[in-house]
């Protein structure tokens, strides 16, 4: 039997210069922080995961040494139990599934039913730019294959002043990219930065943006009000034709089993890195099919994180498509994947997964070196 020997954890810090103004953070980001997990083997194989910072899981080693890698439901259990003490510390299940992988020699997507070795992506964009700037970066996608783009908000955090403004760079895509794209709008109502205490749109302001978007055919609709307010989502489901997306920080599955039950979303958005592991959001993918809501992850963490939703979304799910952080110059995937040997590369809008045992991540070990902290 195959036994784990070690967990290790380092954290990294790459520089922004320029800074990213993201349009959901109020201060422009002077870096771009990752936390890389490796669990080894006792035959020298290494898993190899990223996402949140792993706060609290430190003492609790001795938990999964000298255990089998590929007993994932347990696994999960233990890391349950730790969300529910202590941080989100759901990375190491993503390493312990490559380790996995790497032990059976499958790549992740078929270990978790092989329906697809490759995903549709949809860029998502994070800096709010003039319309016709915004028009422009809708272009550029379509000249790169991308059938979808999301669109944000200003929230509190960005230049605009109202949502009104940010109705007029929906508009002007519109009018560029005619029915070229799907269009997607992200009001980041459901989270706030820690010192963000804008408060959120009001079940008035969210329906008045809906109909607007109905207007511009937008495909979703993803955070429109508060992420507590269940009721507000779905009243609002029912007022509108846009879809209601959500989820990308609830913290527990059974906050997603109501969700799916009560059909407050059409879509939801857990982050394996962040929510419950692979192992975890797995469960989600067969409920939210059988109750007819789209499962398709969140993924804005780096290029790690978006390798393993892309894998658990095409070796399960059925999603149109995925999110792929991107936006140029400010969110190049140099920047986005800065932890790995190599960007990852979409080819037309698509994430081709491969055949490469587990997630099929390579670290480069001399820029973790380079950006380590702590
Ligand atoms: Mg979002």
């Amino acid at each position: 039997m195959t036994r784990i020997t070690a967990i290790e954890i380092t954290h990294h810090r790459l520089p922004l210069d320029p800074p990213f103004k993201a349009s959901w953070d109020g201060r422009a980001r002077g870096h771009f922080d990752a936390t890389i997990v490796r669990v080894r083997d006792d035959e020298g194989r290494e898993g190899i995961g990223s996402g949140d910072l792993m706060k609290g899981f430190e003492g609790h080693e001795d938990l999964f040494i000298g255990e089998d890698p590929r007993h994932l439901e347990r696994h999960y259990e233990v890391l349950s139990h730790i969300n529910f003490h202590y941080g989100r510390c759901w990375p190491l299940d993503l390493a312990l599934w490559d380790l996995s992988g790497k032990i059976t020699g499958e790549p992740v997507w078929r270990m978790l039913g092989g329906r697809s070795d490759r995903v549709r992506l949809y860029a998502s964009s994070g800096v709010l730019r003039e319309p016709s700037a915004m028009a422009d970066q809708a272009e550029h996608y379509i000249d790169e294959g991308f059938p979808a783009m999301k669109v944000r908000f200003s929230s509190s955090a960005g230049g605009r002043t109202s949502w009104r403004d940010d109705v007029k760079a929906v508009e002007a895509i519109r009018a560029r990219v005619g029915d070229r794209m799907e269009l997607m709008v992200d009001c980041n109502q459901g989270w706030r930065m820690p010192w963000d205490t804008t408060l959120p749109w009001t079940f008035k302001d969210a329906l008045a943006v809906a109909k607007e978007l109905e207007r511009l055919g937008v495909y979703w609709m993803e955070e429109p009000l508060f992420r507590s307010d269940r009721k507000g989502m779905q009243a609002l489901k029912e007022a509108t034709s846009v879809r209601i997306a959500g989820g990308e920080m609830t913290r527990e599955l059974y906050e997603f089993r109501d969700i799916i039950e009560e059909r407050a979303f059409d879509v939801i958005q857990p982050d394996v890195a962040l929510v419950g592991g692979i192992t975890g959001c797995r469960r989600l993918v067969y409920q939210a099919r059988e109750a007819g809501v789209m499962f398709t992850p969140h993924s804005w963490t780096n290029g790690i994180g978006v390798l393993a939703n892309a894998h658990l979304t095409a070796g399960a799910g059925d999603a149109p498509f995925l999110e792929y952080p991107y936006d140029n110059p400010e969110w190049s995937e140099t920047r986005r994947d800065y932890p790995m040997a190599s960007s990852l590369r979409h080819s037309q809008g698509w994430l081709e997964l491969g055949d490469a045992p587990g997630l099929g991540v390579v670290l480069d070990e001399e820029r973790l070196c380079a950006t380590r902290i702590g």
